[in-house]
């Protein structure tokens, strides 16, 4: 068949077994199978949301199966609430339901361990007693082969009766593991005889006390993977040099369904951390550890989890796209954070609703502005547009007075030429209402403009003159008697380093946390459109701060039942980074 330039290697790879299916043993050709298989150890981040929509994507474009199956084979660190934040997560990135498609590999130890003792009948695995500091002593070199332990050369009935002694208990952590007898000189070091089990005496989060060896991953992953019919078991480039054991350990059962691995580049990204380990430390370290910073939780807007990005305002599809735009290559590379960022503001671009809202407010008074009678009776509603990408999201009236709040950088006293905001003697448009001339600005005692004035031409309402008159610059506002008093979070990318974890770098990757990364503004007002019913009505509301962001709601507060309005910044207008820190 013909490479098609337009498939990843991936897709290439299935395409080819639908037009020449494989002879496999053990069933019919089933449909093409995907899983995504984390350990409940964490939380997920983007490198997981990646291998989600691959594997997602693939049998969604092929019509097959697929399964998210809980890699739970490790009861030391696995927790149930990992296993609820994952559900979550992946239904939020793939907009699906998961029910039906979860699989818990611990579900599959009693045929695990039937299929162990097969290989121990066939001479094929055996019960080491080298400790593990042992056996890395005897692992050997290149040119010198691992040193044998005894069991290696007991009778099958002997390894039998020591493997069910190990799983009733009666040795202790570390006492004795189970190894496959593959070859002790082999080049790849995954194939000098792997440990299979081990004894662990640490209760199970499904299984309770029923275990006490636990499969390692290489002994356990193809085996979860031939249960479910897997066709396609895709992981990350690391897992290349374990393949050949994944192969051996299929090929030496009898009967059993065969799936294939193949691997793909990991995902990197710019300016953060993605090992679950460092994760978990920024969430579990105080902060006096983290250079004074406090990353709130695992959905902290900052970290690069799947639920931080949630908090943030991304939208699912906003991810999605990402992850196809960087697509499927068998080499890793690192992305640029700003490609992400990219794919959230194209989509809030057409998605979110557009509002005024005034970070650093300071007053603007109309001095000409009838305060009662004549055109109006002190407020007046005006017309906005919601969202100019989507005619369909309608308008809405937002109330004009006298005094309104402006940014207090849209007015300077003795501004530069270009500037085209407010600065006496120059006239500009407030934003779907009228054009305002500036005429000067009241100090206090520091010399800080606590209030700028300026005239209004009635004849501009809506923000057009009839006499054809232009002005450069237009700004945004609220109406100070109407305004909502809100808190917004402006986030900052979390490192200041573009690889805080660069293996060359001797340094911790916590120093290069950023501790600006954070700036809360207490006291910010937003137009009214903004109300207790939204605040009450609806999760994730994503918003266009006019000139400003995209921003939405937190929920945190209602959930800590206040009615406080806190809004996350989910991402600038522009990629404002690039030119401060040039
Ligand atoms: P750790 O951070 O401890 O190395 P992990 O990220 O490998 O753990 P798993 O729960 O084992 O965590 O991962 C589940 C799946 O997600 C695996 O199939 C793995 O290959 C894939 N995956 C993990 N990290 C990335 C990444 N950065 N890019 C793409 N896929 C990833
Ligand atoms: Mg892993």
């Amino acid at each position: 068949m013909p490479a098609d330039d337009h498939l990843n290697f991936i897709e290439q790879i299935i395409e080819n077994y639908i037009a020449d299916p494989p002879q496999t043993a053990g069933a019919d050709l089933l449909p093409i199978a995907t899983r995504f298989p984390p350990e409940p150890n964490g939380y997920l981040h983007i490198g997981h949301a990646k291998s989600i929509c691959l594997n997602f994507g693939l049998s969604k474009k092929y019509n097959g199966n697929f399964t998210l199956r809980f890699d739970d084979t490790n009861p030391s660190k696995e927790e149930t609430e990992y296993v609820e934040s994952i559900i979550n997560d992946v239904q939020w990135l793939t907009g699906e339901s998961m029910d039906g498609k979860i699989r818990y590999a611990s579900d599959y130890f009693d045929q695990m361990y039937a299929w162990a003792e097969e290989l121990i009948n066939k001479g094929l695995a055996y019960v080491c007693d080298q400790t593990l500091d042992e056996m890395r002593d005897n692992r050997g070199t290149p040119d010198k082969p691992m040193t044998p332990s005894a069991g290696r050369s007991f009778s099958p009935e002997k390894n039998l009766e020591l493997f069910r002694a190990m799983r009733d208990g009666k040795f202790q952590d570390g006492e004795r593991t189970l190894r496959a007898k593959i070859d002790l000189a082999s080049p790849n070091f995954n194939m000098r005889d792997p440990v299979m089990y081990r004894i662990l005496k640490t209760p199970h989060h499904r299984q309770g006390d029923k275990w006490c060896i636990y499969p390692m991953y290489d002994w356990a992953h193809g085996l979860e993977d031939s249960i479910e019919h897997i066709t396609h078991s895709i992981c990350t480039l690391e897992f290349e040099h374990h393949r050949p054991l994944y192969d051996w350990f299929l090929d030496h059962l009898d009967g059993i369904w065969r799936p294939h691995q193949y691997e793909f580049a990991r995902l990197n990204l710019t300016y953060t951390v993605m090992s679950k380990r460092k994760l978990l430390e920024l969430v579990k370290s105080a902060p006096a550890a983290c250079g004074g910073l406090n990353v709130s939780g695992w959905d902290d807007p900052r970290m690069p989890t799947i639920c931080g990005f949630r908090r943030r305002g991304y939208t699912p599809e906003a991810v999605r796209n990402f992850c196809k735009e960087i697509g499927v290559a068998k080499f890793n590379s690192t992305v640029d954070v700003v490609k992400l960022e990219n794919a959230v503001r194209e989509d809030l671009n057409k998605t979110a609703l557009r509002r005024m809202a005034v970070l650093n407010p300071v007053k603007l008074v109309i001095d000409n502005y009838p305060v009662s009678g004549g055109t109006c009776s002190g407020t007046e509603y005006l017309e906005a547009i919601n969202n100019p990408e989507n005619p369909a999201d309608g308008t809405r009236k937002v109330p004009f007075s006298k005094v309104l709040y402006i940014e207090a950088d849209d007015f300077m006293e003795d501004a530069p030429k270009k500037y085209y905001r407010l600065t006496p003697g120059q006239e500009v448009r407030l934003r779907y209402a009228y054009y305002v001339k500036c005429t000067g600005c009241v100090k206090d005692e520091n010399g800080k403009v606590i209030e700028v004035h300026c005239t209004y031409d009635p004849a501009t309402r809506g923000g057009q003159s009839p006499d054809g008159r232009k002005v450069q610059g237009t700004i945004h506002w609220v109406s100070a008697e109407h305004a909502v008093d809100a808190e917004v979070r402006l986030y900052d990318r979390l490192f200041t380093k573009e690889s805080p974890d660069d293996p060359q770098d001797p340094a911790d990757y916590k120093e290069y946390l950023n501790p600006n990364s954070l700036q809360i503004i207490e006291n910010a007002k937003l137009e009214p459109a903004f109300s207790a019913d939204d605040f009450n009505r609806r999760e994730n509301l994503r918003y266009q701060f006019e000139r400003i962001g995209y921003f939405c709601l937190d929920n945190s507060p209602r959930a800590a039942g206040t009615n406080k309005l806190v809004f996350n910044r989910t991402v600038s207008l522009r990629d404002s980074w690039a030119k401060v820190n040039r």
